[in-house]
């Protein structure tokens, strides 16, 4: 089995990565033992993934035997008429968790017509060698007036999608993957593992 270790705690992020990587196996931040909180102070979603990807690697260069792949997803939401807006800050805009960070957004917009956002993802690759891959993904909506279908991850029922014509938190896991920014991003990674025959470790002691 081909592994990669996923540089993220992000159990949604996880599950949409892992849908994408069929026939890979992810270890998780638990799996290696990592424990330490990385400081995400980069101004761009592209050097957040970097920051993420690099202090795994060395973690796993220092600390263990493994010799596999290291991946990292930095996205969020960026929402024109409001500057841009969480952007790197997606995920602490509020300081209170989704439900307050979707309501920060939808009160900066109260009265806003320019309803147009992106999701964006970055997804950078560390191979066992150190060589480095960066890929992108975008995906281009309307921020709803109030949520609209599932709450449980980040922006999803807030982000209409031009594509779907449904929010994010409506579409199944198949329609989301069809279209989103995060799909987009790791099928490139994924491509480029695919076309090096990538094997990763199997099965050794960790
Ligand atoms: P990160 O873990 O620092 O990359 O933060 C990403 C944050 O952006 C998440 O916590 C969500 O709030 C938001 N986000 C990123 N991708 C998605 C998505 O696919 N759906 C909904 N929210 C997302």
């Amino acid at each position: 089995m081909r592994k990669i270790i996923l540089a993220t705690n992000n159990q949604h992020k996880v599950q949409e990565i892992k849908r994408i990587f069929k026939l890979y196996q992810f270890l998780t931040l638990k799996d290696i033992g990592f424990d330490k909180e990385i400081v995400e102070d980069g101004l761009t979603f592209e050097e957040n993934a970097l920051i993420k990807a690099r202090a795994v690697y060395d973690f796993v260069k220092n600390n263990t035997k493994l010799d596999c792949a290291v991946l990292a997803d930095d996205s969020g939401l960026c929402v024109k008429a409001i500057n841009y807006e969480p952007g790197v800050y997606s995920a602490r805009y509020s300081g209170l968790g989704d439900e307050g960070n979707r309501k920060k957004v939808l009160e900066k917009l109260l009265g806003i017509q320019d309803r147009t956002a992106y999701m964006q993802c970055y997804a950078v690759l560390i191979m066992p060698d150190g060589e480095t891959r960066i890929e992108e993904g975008k995906t281009y909506g309307l921020i709803t007036k109030s949520k609209i279908g599932d709450e449980s991850f980040g922006y999803d029922c807030i982000f209409w999608s031009n594509k779907l014509g449904k929010t994010f938190g409506q579409a199944s896991e198949e329609e989301k993957d069809s279209v989103s920014h995060r799909a987009q991003a790791m099928s490139k990674i994924k491509e480029y593992l695919d076309s090096i025959n990538y094997k990763g470790i199997d099965d050794q002691e960790y």
